[in-house]
């Protein structure tokens, strides 16, 4: 059986090691535009690689069908997977890293198993189009033809270009007649409509609540670092795949709690207690001198050495419900994943082609985006462990 892969990301490299290991003289390979196998793995969890997460909930994922296809291949399964190809891993607070927390290990060592197992690789050519041909798939890349007997497209999708995140495949197969769900930025710092340069760069713990129109739909302990123009921080990555997933929706708001570990009433009798205590404003004890202007300036307060009680009150709120409204998204070169991509409903419940029965699908470029937490990796492994499973029975 001849098999083309492409895409050596997650998803295309952890396929052809499931096909080499389970089909006796399995003929795979794997081709991808970039010269360099695994960019974008390399670059993950800053450099460590955030495998997979042992806890999964109803939000993680866009949709009850990834949800499935990851509950199927769980991270329990996949750490047992991974042990079985000699990649042994760790877990921190949940998150499951290879034990070594280097990317590069993982990337090298998953290149050497596939090298070992005689699967070729073919760099620096991209796939332009295909066809199917009686039972056979004719791939044509930019450089040649290759014929096969099945094709998995596992090649990502639209976010982080800088890494090779490319969409060009989605246009292709919408060629093909495949129902496309158009792409927007997930897991990305957002722009704000308050303005936030006077703490660009200041970074603060808080609990992180968004609101999308009149509905709480989301709250996580997080650090946010305040950008130019807005806010950033895992929390907010986020809440803006959140937003990105909602259909539609007039208004966005993010409201930070400065200080989850008081009550507002707490705070109000705290902050009515040192406010005759020094001669600058008490805040400067408690914030950075930034924030603390911040939180003064958005409080509308005036006199910082002695303020009215309806000022204590206005600061208090300030800090446990410092509120910014969702302006935009930045963009795919600042997002770790798409939000968009191949729909399900195209594929059978093998992640194979309805209508083109030889082609299959992996990865980021289908409809699946998951948070931040190694939700995407364990979805690339999931549904590559799909694909495998439909191939090695036939
Ligand atoms: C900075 C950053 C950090 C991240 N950290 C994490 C993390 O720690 N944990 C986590 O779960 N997720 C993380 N993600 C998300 C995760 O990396 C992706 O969702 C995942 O790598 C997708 O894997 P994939 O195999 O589907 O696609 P990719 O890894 O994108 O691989 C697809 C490959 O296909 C190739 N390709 C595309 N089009 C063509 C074509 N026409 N012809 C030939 N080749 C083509 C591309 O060059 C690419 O190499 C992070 C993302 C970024 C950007």
């Amino acid at each position: 059986m001849k098999i083309g892969i492409i895409g050596q990301g997650q998803a295309g490299l952890l396929l052809a090691i499931m096909l080499k290991k389970n089909i006796k003289d399995v003929d795979v390979t794997i081709i991808d535009k970039n010269q360099v196998t695994g960019r974008k793995l390399l670059a993950t969890g800053n450099g460590r690689c955030n495998l997979a997460n042992l806890k999964i909930k109803e939000n993680s994922y866009n949709s009850k069908e990834v949800l499935k296809i990851v509950k199927d291949f769980d991270a329990k399964k996949q750490i047992e997977f991974y042990k079985s190809i000699g990649v042994m891993t760790r877990s921190i607070n949940d998150l499951v890293y290879p034990f070594s927390l280097k990317a590069k290990d993982y990337v090298d060592y998953l290149f050497r198993y596939l090298k070992e197992c005689k699967i070729k690789f073919i760099n620096n050519e991209t796939v332009k189009d295909y066809e199917i041909n009686k039972d056979k798939v004719k791939l044509t890349t930019n450089k040649k033809v290759f014929v096969f007997d099945y094709l998995v497209f596992a090649t990502g999708n639209e976010s982080a270009p800088q890494l090779g995140g490319d969409a060009s495949i989605l246009s292709i197969l919408k060629k093909h007649g495949y129902e496309i769900k158009d792409n927007k930025p997930g897991l990305c710092p957002i722009r704000t409509i308050e303005q936030t340069k006077n703490i660009e760069n200041e970074r603060w713990k808080a609990k992180v609540s968004l609101n999308i129109d009149k509905d709480k739909v989301y709250e996580e302990d997080g650090e946010v670092i305040f950008k130019k123009d807005g806010i950033s921080g895992i929390a907010i990555f986020n809440c803006a795949s959140l937003i990105a997933r909602s259909k539609k929706f007039k208004k966005a708001t993010i409201t930070l709690d400065l200080m989850p570990e008081v009550s507002l009433s707490e705070l109000e009798s705290i902050f009515s207690d040192m406010n005759f205590v020094s001669k600058e404003s008490f805040l400067y004890g408690v914030f950075t001198k930034p924030m603390a202007a911040y939180i003064q300036h958005i409080s509308n307060v005036k006199n910082p050495f002695r303020y009215t009680q309806t000022e204590i009150k206005k600061l208090a709120k300030t800090v446990k419900e410092l509120t910014f409204t969702y302006k935009d998204s930045y963009d795919f070169k600042e997002c770790q994943v798409a939000i968009g991509g191949l729909e399900l409903s195209n594929l059978n419940s093998d992640l194979f082609s309805k209508t083109e029965k030889y082609v299959g699908f992996a990865g980021e470029l289908l409809n699946a985006d998951g948070l931040c937490g190694g939700y995407n990796l364990m979805f690339a492994a999931a549904s590559a462990n799909k694909i495998a499973k439909y191939l090695i029975k036939k």
